[in-house]
């Protein structure tokens, strides 16, 4: 059950995740270009 769309201020990319996987991506940053991600990254779906 994706809860967020993530898109990456840095690469473009667009991705639909839950609340875990968007408090990891936080952490590590954008999974295909590695910037770093902040809260603002993110929209409810
Ligand atoms: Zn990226």
């Amino acid at each position: 059950m994706n809860e967020y769309e993530f898109t990456c201020s840095e690469c473009g990319q667009q991705i639909e995740i839950n609340g875990p996987m968007r408090e990891a991506t936080l952490t590590h940053g954008c999974p295909v270009c590695g910037a770093t991600v902040s809260p603002d990254n993110f929209a409810p779906c």
